[in-house]
């Protein structure tokens, strides 16, 4: 099958091909038209010259043949033995027939008397009666004119007679005239003299002369000599009207009464032909050449344009698709999406916009690397895809986000079973060399008319459908509605306020004390960051922190907490303060830079610093996190794994990452009284902290009960409502001076042993 690029390829090809086709041909045309025109041109001209050439040379031969009378006719005694009235037959067949026989060639002779009467007649082949009606008709002209000359050379003397003296040198042509004509079918040169005087004569009046007919047959020999005269060959004479041919290869021969008589023929010799025969094969090899290299051309054209062709369709193809996996790009989903709206609207049904997102995308790339990740998207496409195509479109809008354009959604539960079938689609786990992966998809939904009708607006709305998704907690999908929009507004109002709140000293800090599970000491302080707006109420951490995360003012803030509590700490020595650290802040490359430029600056030593991290920091760029955590270790900086057993709780890297300190999330202390196994689960947890040596302290106690029981687990520090809640600098430090007073005062009796931790 063609394709458009192939067929646009064609097309331009075609513009381009058949012009310069066609330019081509007509100029082989025009070419061999020229030589073929130059060439007759040639062949008229030479056989125009070689007409005048022969024409030439009969008449030359004619000429001659007169001159060569001349001895014979101006002859006193050839004068006066023809003029009668008894002629000297006998002398004159020695002397005038046998004499021009002999040297000239002349096969018959005939006098005609002073009366225009044949007074003799001679043929060599005794044929004498050969001067008949037609032969004389023929040369009737001849005869008349030689005779008007030789009257006309009578001048009139002084005494009144007539003098005959032609001048021979300068008037020999009047007295002899020669032509052609038929005798017998066969062509002879007729010469016509008159037989006069050597010398002077006078008489009483003017006197016709005796004519002289000699005539001499037009036969192979007379021909050799036009041939040798002219250089043409192949001389041919017709006399009979129906061997005349129509070539123009010939000339005329004409009776001097006017009459043709024959044709004379020769071999035309023509070079413009010849030329044009040497010169065609060359001219048609060059043709063959030129039309062997145009066809050339032509193919490496056609190709060549359908390359261009294509490669202009791949960079559209390209413009408008992502190169990894395929699928439409951003812009083509965006241009789809509009194109869908305005139809649909205007046939009333609904489209539907759906944003995927895959879930701990980030993570597969950070640790199994990119061309692992890259797998994953072209897998997640050719899943999903053959599920959409009947339905609308897919097309992948950036990193690890996909967008689904269903155009005819045929309400909830339809497009709810589409995502349910997305989804069990990603089911199998994607194999990655020997690493078997589940991806889970969170996915937002935004649906006009009654989203948006707009495409812009449609995307925005299900970008935020897809974030409260992954907000409750990944692998599910929410459709768009009102409030979301309104948390959205109040997540980015929130962001400009914090940021406010920095500026304008807003935020505090509350110190949670952790005493020591054994003698109850306090040993340690948790900074617990607090929000009062001036003229609000005080928003917790668990609502700011996150969106101080999403906008990076996490990196400030925690700047900041870690300042003001190396600075509040130094009221109390003895104490070691922890400090949350957000995965964000962590993994800023220069977190572990500017922890120790404060510590510096605030005269703070690293050995009472105990940073709090939760486990999520460790997913991904484990190596660049490992190196943090060294290098803070390095300083003498503690580090707390927080929240243990919330998250993933992967015993790998609590073997790979050197915490000092496990911190039990408060669920599980709170799940003490809810019966064994929760109870079990916790022992566990704590063994496990033993066998990788850590400190161990239990987060959310609220009752002696749950104290007693940790500390009979053998956590060694406590943290809780039950033992201070988080107070103020100021406050902490009043309670700190009630509370090692009464400590001291309830301590137990000196002699019981302290308790070992099992
Ligand atoms: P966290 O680090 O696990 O802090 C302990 C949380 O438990 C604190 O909540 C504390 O008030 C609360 N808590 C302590 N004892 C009890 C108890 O007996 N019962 C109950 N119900 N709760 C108790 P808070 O202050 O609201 O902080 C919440 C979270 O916000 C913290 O959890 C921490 O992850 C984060 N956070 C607080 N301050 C900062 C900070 O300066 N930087 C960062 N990155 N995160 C912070
Ligand atoms: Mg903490
Ligand atoms: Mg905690």
């Amino acid at each position: 099958m063609k394709t458009q690029a192939g067929r646009a390829g064609g097309q331009i090809a075609n513009a381009i091909i058949v012009p310069m086709f066609a330019v081509i041909i007509v100029s082989l045309f025009s070419v061999f038209g020229l030589l073929a025109w130059s060439s007759s041109l040639s062949d008229k001209a030479a056989e125009q010259s070689e007409r005048q050439l022969l024409i030439g040379a009969t008449e030359l031969k004619l000429e001659q043949m007169g001159k060569q009378q001349i001895g014979t006719v101006i002859w006193d005694k050839a004068y006066y033995k023809t003029a009668g009235p008894f002629l000297d037959e006998a002398w004159i067949v020695d002397n005038l027939a046998k004499w021009q026989l002999q040297n000239h060639g002349f096969t018959k002779m005939a006098l005609i008397g002073r009366n225009r009467e044949t007074t003799f007649s001679y043929s060599s082949d005794n044929k004498n009666l050969w001067l008949t009606d037609d032969v004389e008709s023929q040369v009737h002209g001849l005869i008349a004119k030689v005779r008007a000359r030789f009257i006309n050379a009578f001048e009139r003397t002084d005494t009144g007679l007539f003098r005959f003296k032609p001048d021979y040198r300068i008037n020999e042509r009047s007295i002899f005239e020669n032509g052609l004509a038929v005798i017998d079918d066969q062509l002879y040169m007729i010469s016509a003299s008159a037989i006069a005087p050597e010398t002077q004569i006078i008489s009483v009046a003017k006197r016709a002369p005796v004519v002289l007919v000699n005539a001499r047959p037009v036969n192979k020999g007379v021909l050799e000599i036009f041939t040798k005269i002219s250089g043409l060959t192949g001389l041919k004479i017709s006399t009979e009207e129906n061997a005349y041919t129509r070539s123009p290869a010939h000339i005329d021969l004409k009776a001097p009464n006017g009459k043709k008589i024959a044709e004379l023929h020769w071999q035309v010799n023509t070079p413009g032909t010849s030329m044009l025969n040497r010169v065609l094969p060359i001219f048609a090899i060059l043709a063959i050449a030129v039309l062997g290299l145009t066809l050339g051309i032509i193919d490496f054209t056609r190709h060549a344009t359908k390359r261009m062709a294509k490669s202009e369709a791949n960079a559209v193809h390209a413009a408008s698709h992502d190169a990894l996996s395929g699928l439409p790009n951003r812009e083509n989903f965006r241009n789809r999406l509009t194109c869908a709206l305005v139809e649909k609207r205007a046939r009333n049904i609904s489209t539907a916009v759906v944003y995927i997102d895959l879930d701990r995308f980030k993570d597969i790339n950070d640790t199994l690397g990119h061309a692992a990740g890259d797998e994953v998207i072209r897998t997640v496409s050719t899943r999903v895809q053959p599920i959409i195509a009947d339905k609308g479109m897919m097309a992948r809008i950036s990193g690890d986000e996909f967008a689904l354009l269903l155009p005819e959604a045929h309400g909830r539960e339809w497009i709810e079973h589409v995502l349910k079938q997305v989804q069990d689609c990603l089911a199998r786990p994607v194999k990655i060399g020997s690493t078997e992966l589940h991806i889970g998809l969170s996915m937002g939904i935004a649906v006009a008319p009654q989203d948006g009708t707009i495409a812009g607006d449609l995307l925005r709305k299900a970008d935020i459908a897809l974030y409260e998704a992954k907000n409750e907690g990944r692998g599910r999908w929410a459709f768009f509605h009102a409030a979301m929009e309104e948390d959205v507004r109040t997540r980015d109002q929130m962001s400009r306020d914090l940021r406010k709140a920095l500026e304008n000293d807003e935020l505090q800090i509350a110190y949670q004390p952790q005493c020591c599970a054994i003698d109850r000491e306090i040993v340690a302080v948790e900074s617990l960051v607090r929000w009062l707006p001036i003229n609000g109420k005080p928003v917790p951490p668990s609502v700011f922190i996150p969106v101080a995360e999403e906008t990076g003012l996490i990196n400030d803030i925690g700047l900041w907490v870690l300042n003001r509590a190396c600075k509040d700490a130094a009221k109390w020595p003895d104490l070691i303060v922890s400090v949350n650290v957000s995965p964000t802040q962590f993994k800023h490359p220069r977190f572990a830079e500017k922890l120790v430029q404060t510590l510096e600056k605030n005269n703070f030593p690293p050995s009472r610093l105990e940073i709090e991290v939760t486990e999520s920091v460790f997913l991904g760029s484990d190596k660049v996190n490992l190196e943090t955590l060294q290098r803070l270790k390095e300083l003498g900086v503690k580090i707390a794994l927080d929240d243990f057993g919330s998250g993933y709780s992967s015993l790998s890297y609590l073997r790979r990452f050197p915490f000092d300190t496990l911190k039990i999330d408060r669920d599980f202390t709170s799940s003490i009284n809810d019966g064994k196994e929760a109870r079990d689960i916790l022992a566990i947890m704590i063994q496990l902290g033993y066998a990788l040596g850590m400190s161990i302290v239990a987060e959310g106690i609220e009752d002696e009960g749950q104290f007693q029981f940790l500390q009979g687990l053998g956590c060694h520090r406590m943290q809780g409502y039950h033992l201070a809640k988080p107070l103020a600098a100021d406050d902490l430090s009043e309670f700190l001076d009630d509370y090692e007073m009464q400590r001291v005062m309830e301590a137990p009796e000196p002699d019981q042993p302290p308790r070992q931790f099992a």
